[in-house]
């Protein structure tokens, strides 16, 4: 029996596994991270390189190591200073770098040791532990669970794109495993305003022989964070903790979220790239498609776009992840949700029953906001390392 499984391995579930490491002292016999990719961090990595991310959005002490400055740390130690290793504002760290000090710490804690490629669909309690069932067969029994499955397996599709994908269309989402081709020549459009969709146009425009196009349903939304950086801390926590009405701090995740947004440095970069013809922004919305060997969109000011591949950089549905196994759990374990779906849990442990406990988007509701990000990955592990003491 394991004392702790951590389902899913990205973010979330990686920042945990070094806390109860290095932290807490867990030997890694006793610990499982259960995911299907082959490698930690994979979704990560797939998500990044699509939209050809080369800075984080999050500052310099937002990663995966219990110490705030171990990042910078780590590029003064390899000597990565000069190399624009940091850039303003924040100080956000360069992708390699992050990456780099990932395999570094994953290496370190030989968290290699403790994976187990599978995807796991039943959970129950028995007695004092839990019964992880695996697609496999095989079943993992554990004195603590932790559910860090994110939400990066539920891309949105609008219902334009499912039909022009059902005719045979060049439609995928950005952040889909399986991908269409893209040949040199081709004339694509990237639906998706924030800072996917921008990052994807910037990185075809370099790519492709024709002007890519941007479609975005509204004007380009310029903000540094995903959510303001009063967040970070007890400032406007204090007060998201103070409501005890989920709904409340339900709105008040929705109005933190600056959702579909960029940085300014983006929008200068877009700027460059439309001025110089390699991408052309349309704030517009689809009113109807077809298509007959080429992909032809009709706006709603009557104007259209037509040419050979749509790329959808229209986020992630914001239902809560894994309740097509984890609901069976929920009736049987009586567990509580909001109407919304997501976990009611203990603010301070993360414990949504005994010994069962979430982090990143399942944790939203008592973390706030950020519960998805770096920074959120990382508060959660405090509480729930604090919380034990075994
Ligand atoms: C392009 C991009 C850039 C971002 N940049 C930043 C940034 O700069 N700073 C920041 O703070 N945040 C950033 N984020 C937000 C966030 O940090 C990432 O989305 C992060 O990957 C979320 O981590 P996660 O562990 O919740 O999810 P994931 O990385 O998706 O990992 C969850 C894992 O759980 C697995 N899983 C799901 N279901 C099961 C199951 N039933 N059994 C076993 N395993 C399962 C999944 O396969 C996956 O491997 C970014 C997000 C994106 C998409």
């Amino acid at each position: 029996m394991k004392n702790w499984v951590i389902i899913g391995g990205g973010i979330q579930g990686i920042t945990l596994a070094s806390y109860l490491l290095a932290k807490k002292g867990v030997p890694i016999e006793q610990l499982s991270i259960i995911d299907p990719h082959e490698e930690p961090l994979a979704m990560w990595k797939h998500c990044t390189k699509q939209v050809g991310m080369s800075y984080l959005r999050s500052p310099s002490i937002h990663h995966l190591q219990p110490e705030p400055f171990g990042l910078e740390a780590f590029a003064k130690k390899k000597n990565l200073y000069k190399q624009q290793a940091f850039v303003p504002p924040y100080d956000r760290p360069k992708l390699s770098l992050f990456n780099e000090h990932c395999e570094h710490l994953i290496k370190d804690h030989q968290i290699k040791q403790s994976w187990v490629q599978g995807r796991v669909n039943g959970l129950k309690k028995n007695t004092d532990y839990w019964m992880i069932q695996l697609e496999s067969g095989e079943v993992i029994a554990s004195r603590h669970v932790v559910l860090a499955i994110g939400v990066g397996e539920q891309p949105i599709w609008p219902d334009f794109a499912y039909s022009l994908k059902e005719e045979g269309a060049k439609i995928e989402h950005i952040f889909d495993q399986t991908k269409c081709i893209t040949s040199e020549e081709d004339r694509v459009l990237v639906a998706g305003g924030g800072i996917s969709g921008v990052q994807t146009a910037l990185k075809l425009s370099n790519e492709l022989k024709n002007p890519v196009t941007l479609l975005t349903r509204h004007p380009f939304r310029v903000k540094q964070f995903d959510s303001h950086p009063g967040w970070l801390g007890p400032k406007y926590m204090r007060h998201f903790l103070k409501k005890k009405s989920y709904d409340q701090r339900r709105s008040l995740i929705k109005q933190a979220r600056n959702r579909g947004s960029l940085p300014a440095e983006l929008r200068t970069m877009l700027r460059r790239a439309e001025s110089e013809d390699l991408v052309q922004s349309i704030v517009n919305e689809i009113a109807e498609t077809y298509y007959d060997g080429r992909i032809h969109l009709t706006f709603q000011d009557g104007t259209s776009w037509y040419g050979d591949k749509v790329i959808l950089a229209t986020g992630f549905h914001p239902n809560p992840p894994g309740m097509d196994w984890l609901t069976q759990t929920i009736e049987e374990e009586h567990l509580t949700c909001h109407t919304c779906g997501y976990p009611i849990v203990d603010d301070h442990t993360l414990e949504w029953s005994e010994n069962l406990f979430v982090l990143g988007a399942l944790a939203e509701l008592s973390l706030g906001p950020v519960a998805r990000n770096i920074s959120g990955a990382r508060r959660g592990a405090e509480r729930i390392i604090a919380a034990h003491s075994s």
